[in-house]
């Protein structure tokens, strides 16, 4: 039989490798970045169009390259890093595969621009799909510039992958800001379309991290500070009373590298065991250094993993940094003697005192109603919460029950009028509704015909709230309430960017912006059912749900949505309910479309039958 192998020609080979390096535009600005920091930078700019897809350019300030090395830069396993296997234990740079110009090049059109200090005139260099198209002689500032056009241009199959231009780019700033966090002694700059979304000095770690992060990171963040032999810990943690639901802002570095490690990350959430909320996730900016030859960080391509000799030592000793550090804090305020009073907080936003949340929900909505063309007329059922402040009393409902009673005066509430009562008058006798009885804050407790249902408040009003929205959202068609003053929010720029993209969205249900810029925002109108008080509530948790990925469809973009903000607005568990809500609660459930299950598919309610009653009493 005739020999059948191969070898690959090197533009396939370099297609295939550029698979590994270059997954989404992100990697391709991961590698550029980090070559240029390579390069000794102490600026860097980084241009990026429609999410990177139809261009990323980096230009930096290092020290550029001889006309044979730009050439040499495009070949693969071309390297200026390592020259042994031995290197690799010693490693003080971010590349050393020699391979990411190469793969970049084959999938991309690529130009470089390069002059090294000590030369008059620099090269030019462009190439497309891995073949080099020219090489000139050119006039160019110092550094290096590389511009990538129409990333996977010729793999329609990647390029259809990529998600949409909003998705992209969130992944791009987290790389950006990775590499940011990683050497603040480098100024940065980002723009993304033409508009300027990071700018950031040469500074020390904390001002570099408020200004990634926002003006109000600095109040949040405390010191850590260790030195042992092993390892030496410097950065920052997030005070406990800020923990998000959301994963976002967790980094760790090593060697100022950026890496993952689950590992590591349980250490510092043990450190905090007891001082946050379930649910919730510290924010860590935390640098480990640490003897080269004692990690590994070869053992991943994309290299965001790392392997350490002694993990358990450092996990002990991160551990009891982290935790020093919140005692300390807890004893006396950390002096802080890096503030920077550009820094602070605006006044109007610190001294905005905490809202009780209140919560006017218009359960009036009956998806069956308006089909069968009636006028609706009774008035609205509404779940008030009872106020929290006298929380750890067991008679605050009896206590507060005057002033209750006459918040509840003007809202008659018809239950009966709703079309999924689940009271008929004949199957209780001599009862005009059944009762219903609240358990523990948390179940609302009822009887049916067949037996008793048993129903979890929060989960219930979630569905009851989700319905609504996710209707308000596809019919566009909810009611938003007028503010009178427009509600000013500050965010991060990368928060904004995310409402931006979820504007129209929440248009729908009800909000109206009248300003969404770098780091704030400005709201002129909320959802009908929604107090102002609740409005950051809200945004930060949608935050939070979309922090890891902006779904690509509209549609499950409004469930996302839909999800988010029934989660928010729900009466929670722990919250008294009146015999008025908790009726209207039951008579709303049964009404929804999908009663039985909560937006995420749990249960919402049981039922115990008469029968199976009667078998525990035998
Ligand atoms: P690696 O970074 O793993 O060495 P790359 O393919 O990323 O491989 O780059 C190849 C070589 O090109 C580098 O080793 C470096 O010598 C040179 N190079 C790449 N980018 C720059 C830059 N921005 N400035 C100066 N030299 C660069
Ligand atoms: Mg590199």
């Amino acid at each position: 039989m005739a020999d059948i192998i191969q070898l690959l020609p090197d533009h396939v080979a370099n297609q295939i490798a550029a698979g590994e390096v270059v997954q989404r535009p992100a990697s391709v600005v991961k590698e550029l970045v980090e070559n240029a920091i390579d390069a000794g930078s102490s600026s860097i700019k980084l241009v990026v169009k429609d999410g990177g897809k139809t261009l990323i350019q980096v230009i930096d300030n290092g020290v550029g390259m001889s006309h044979t090395d730009a050439r040499l830069s495009f070949e693969r396993h071309a390297t200026s890093k390592i020259r042994s296997a031995e290197d690799l234990f010693q490693l003080n740079t971010k590349g050393f595969r020699g391979e990411a110009l190469a793969s970049i090049a084959a999938i991309a059109h690529v130009e470089m621009n390069t002059r090294q200090e000590t030369e008059e005139l620099g090269t030019q260099i462009r190439i497309e799909g891995g073949k080099l198209v020219s090489q000139e002689v050119t006039t160019t500032p110092e550094g290096t510039s590389i511009s990538v056009k129409n990333l996977f241009f010729n793999i329609p199959a990647r390029r259809n992958f990529l998600k949409s231009n909003q998705v992209e780019l969130r992944h791009i700033i987290d790389e950006f800001q990775r590499v940011a966090l990683a050497h603040p002694g480098v100024h940065f700059e980002m723009y993304h379309n033409g508009n300027e979304l990071f700018a950031l000095p040469v500074s020390n770690l904390r001002p570099r991290i408020v200004h990634i992060f926002g003006t109000k990171t600095n109040e949040k963040l405390v010191p850590v500070e260790e030195n042992t032999e092993v390892v030496k810990i410097s950065g920052f943690i997030g005070k406990p009373q800020f923990a998000k639901k959301s994963r976002g802002e967790q980094f760790f570095f090593v060697n100022n590298r950026f890496i993952k490690s689950p590992y590591l990350h349980h250490a510092i959430l043990s450190a905090f065991e007891g001082l946050i909320k379930e649910q919730t996730y510290p924010s860590y900016f935390l640098y480990l250094e640490v003897d080269p030859t004692t990690i590994d960080i070869n053992i991943h391509p994309t290299k965001t993993e790392i392997k350490f000799d002694d993990e358990h030592t450092l996990y002990a000793i991160l551990r009891s940094a982290v935790k020093h550090s919140l005692g300390q804090f807890n004893i006396a305020p950390v002096l802080d003697f890096e503030r920077d009073s550009n820094l602070d907080t605006p006044y109007d936003f610190k001294d905005k005192g905490a809202n009780f949340p209140t919560i006017e929900v218009d359960s009036n909505f009956n998806p069956f109603e308006e089909k069968e063309g009636k006028v609706k007329t009774q008035t609205k059922p509404v779940y008030k919460k009872e106020n929290t402040a006298g929380w750890e009393s067991l008679y605050v409902g009896l206590e507060t029950g005057d002033t209750k009673e006459e918040q509840f005066t003007q809202l008659e509430v018809e239950s009966e009028h709703l079309s999924g009562n689940l009271f008929p008058e004949e199957e209780e006798k001599g009862q005009t509704t059944a009762s219903t009885y609240q358990m523990h804050r948390k179940y609302i407790v009822t009887s049916i015909k067949s037996g008793m249902v048993i129903i979890d408040q929060y989960r219930a009003h979630q569905r009851i709230l989700y319905e609504q929205f996710l209707r308000n959202i596809t019919v566009k068609e909810a009611l938003s309430q007028q503010l009178l003053f427009p509600l000013v929010l500050n965010y991060s720029k990368t928060e904004t960017v995310l409402i931006k993209e979820l504007k129209e969205s929440l248009q729908h249900t009800g909000f109206a912006f009248s300003k969404i810029e770098d780091e704030s925002i400005e709201i002129t109108g909320i959802p009908m059912n929604v107090s102002e008080s609740e409005v950051s509530i809200i945004l930060d948790q949608l935050l939070a749900d979309f922090q890891e990925e902006i779904p690509d469809s509209s549609f499950s973009q409004a469930d996302l949505l839909a999800k988010t903000l029934s989660k928010a607005l729900a009466v929670k568990t722990g919250e008294l309910l009146q015999k008025e809500s908790q009726e209207a609660l039951v008579n709303d459930l049964f009404a929804c479309k999908e009663p039985t299950l909560s937006p995420l598919n749990k249960p919402t309610y049981i039922t115990i039958t008469g029968e199976e009653l009667d078998k525990k009493f035998l």
